[in-house]
């Protein structure tokens, strides 16, 4: 390729935003040229690099705009510490056809059984498999509505939350929400059931969110929508946190101070 053919396909490749294949042409080109790799090779072999490079910047934007407190993968979970957590059937939901049929999973347990490690794992695989991620705690979102309400902005808000494919909505009942709160996360729910998919986490079990929402009525009208097409996750066991403390030797030491 003459140098002013060259100038010109890295200027064509530039103008399409192709940068991978501008940063990998003449080297590969080099590579053609000195007979190991014939040019249809060179060919597959950029475009390929171009797809992944995009593929792998798609990734990282979808996962910087999830807001997630942390990341936690599928694979860093130990299952055999928490076997009342079905492998199986959290292997299915990576698969991310709950999120393409607009369906629900709810992580219910005592603190530290994992519930947000699994809800932020499974929202990790929808990112890789291309959808738009929103994670949030409760709290966090219902401040984010009550003040959109005031605001008068309520339905640019609840458009914004609807934009997410998924929405991770953690800690529900860790703190009681306000009647007006309820209301809110309501209109939420609504809006979401059966066009985008929803993973809750929450310490309480739903006979208890009669309580956590302030009121019994309106819990029922929430966990009727959520429910109708959703997968409960009820983890039973061990905090991984005070078996990591407990390993340490921290926990018994502690609580043996707080007995004295
Ligand atoms: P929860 O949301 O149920 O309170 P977390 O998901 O925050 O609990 O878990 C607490 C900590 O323990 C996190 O750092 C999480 O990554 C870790 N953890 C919990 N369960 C497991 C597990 N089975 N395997 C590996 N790490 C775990
Ligand atoms: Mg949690």
């Amino acid at each position: 390729m003459s140098a002013a053919v060259m100038e010109q396909t890295l200027e064509h490749l530039k103008s399409l935003r192709l940068y991978k294949m501008v940063e990998r042409l003449e080297g590969l080109l080099d590579e053609a040229a000195k007979g190991e790799w014939s040019y249809a090779d060179v060919v597959s072999r950029l475009v390929e690099e171009q797809a992944l490079a995009r593929r792998d910047k798609g990734i990282a934007m979808r996962t910087a705009v999830a807001r997630f407190p942390y990341l936690k993968t599928l694979e860093s979970f130990d299952f055999k510490f928490q076997p009342s957590v079905d492998q199986k059937r959290i292997k299915e939901l990576a698969l991310c056809h709950f999120i393409e049929h607009g369906e629900n999973v709810i992580f219910l347990g005592p603190p530290g059984v994992g519930k947000t490690h699994l809800a932020i794992s499974l929202a990790i695989k929808a990112i890789q498999a291309g959808y738009r991620v929103l994670f949030s705690s409760a709290q966090n979102l219902l401040t984010n509505l009550s003040k959109a309400h005031q605001e008068g902005r309520l339905e640019e808000k609840l458009k914004q939350y609807g934009m997410a494919k998924l929405l991770v909505i953690d800690e529900i009942g860790y703190i009681p929400i306000e009647r007006s709160g309820a209301n809110l996360f309501f209109q939420l729910v609504s809006r979401r059931y059966e066009k985008g998919a929803m993973i809750l986490t929450s310490n309480q079990s739903f006979t208890k969110w009669g309580e956590v929402f302030g009121d019994p009525v309106i819990a029922t009208a929430i966990l009727d929508r959520l429910l109708h097409h959703s997968t409960v996750l009820n983890i039973k066991g061990e905090s991984y946190r005070l078996r990591e403390k407990k390993k340490a030797g921290f926990w018994e030491e502690k609580a043996e101070k707080e007995e004295a």
